[in-house]
């Protein structure tokens, strides 16, 4: 994804990552080995929280 960079899972390190989307159509970033996950209305603005590590904007 153009400009866009996701970072290894800020919790446990691992890259073993899954983008999903839910129902509602705001989009999900899942890390497989440790279980976190963050939302976000876009997926840009779920990366940045997923890079920073912040669960609130
Ligand atoms: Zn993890």
């Amino acid at each position: 994804m153009a400009g866009i960079e996701l970072k290894p899972c800020p919790f446990c390190g691992s890259i073993n990552l899954e983008l999903t989307s839910t129902s509602n159509g705001c989009k999900v970033i899942h890390c497989a080995d440790c279980g976190a996950t963050m939302i976000g209305a876009y997926m840009e603005r779920a990366v940045k929280k997923w890079n920073r590590r912040v669960y609130d904007d």
